[in-house]
């Protein structure tokens, strides 16, 4: 059968990702990387890639969970999940009256891997969605990481909940992020890290992106003691 869930290289072997919508796409808030979407690159280098997440979006949310569900026992032990590698989680709007199934079958789901091991990263792209997400899945003992929209780092430091942000010392506008410019992304996230703690919250750089950690080994994102995860912008 063919598998529903998608590797992706920044995270250890005994690990899934589950997308339910291509990056950059319809399902996506106001995102400020927009143009500079790394998933959405990759979409267009894999085919195949590109392929799964058009159909995940024709079958629709529930159909992949369904489907998720099933085959998610022949994984074996887990290590790391994440939702939404590629994409984004819907809206309640985007599903209406089948949101209840769907976040009924959501808890299901993030239950199931948890048994089986799994640390979770929940990324979402807006407060909406975070404030949605983080209902329906209440109790679990997973953490909603929302990826602050923020300009400035001032901003992000004035933000409270468990969230992401993407450090970029060029412009937005969907440049390559050549060796140099991303050395500079990285002391730039460090820097930023620094003033995070600097003013009493915890904060970590992707150290799949400035290091060479991978998700799963590295479990920040899941955990509910990091405020804040710096994300060094790269190609
Ligand atoms: S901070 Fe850790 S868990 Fe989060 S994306 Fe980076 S390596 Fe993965």
């Amino acid at each position: 059968m063919k598998t529903v869930f998608t590797k992706f290289s920044k995270a250890v072997p005994d690990s899934f990702g589950l997308s339910f919508s291509e990056s950059a796409g319809s399902a996506c808030d106001h995102c400020r990387v927009l143009k500079s979407c790394y998933a959405a690159k990759m979409e267009t280098r894999y085919k195949s890639l590109g392929a799964k997440l058009k159909e995940h979006e024709a079958i629709g949310p529930e159909a992949v969970l369904e489907k998720a569900g099933r085959q998610m026992p022949d994984l074996g032990r887990l290590r790391w999940a994440r939702l939404a590698v590629d994409g984004s989680l819907p809206r309640r709007k985007d599903l209406g009256p089948a949101w209840a199934g769907f976040a009924a079958r959501l808890r299901k789901l993030v239950a199931q891997a948890t048994k089986l091991g799994a640390a979770w990263h929940i990324p979402v792209e807006s407060m909406s969605k975070a404030r949605l997400y983080r209902q329906a899945l209440k109790g679990l003992g997973v953490v909603v990481r929302r990826t602050s929209q923020a300009e400035s780092l001032a901003q992000v430091i004035k933000e409270s909940d468990p969230r992401a942000w993407v450090v970029s010392t060029v412009e937005l506008n969907g440049q390559p992020i050549t060796k140099p410019k991303l050395k500079e992304n990285i002391k730039a996230a460090q820097s930023a890290a620094d003033e995070i703690r600097q003013a009493g919250q915890t904060a970590v750089v992707c150290p799949a992106v400035a290091g060479d950690s991978k998700c799963g080994k590295c479990t920040a994102c899941s955990s509910a003691a990091v405020d804040v995860i710096l994300y060094p912008l790269h190609s």
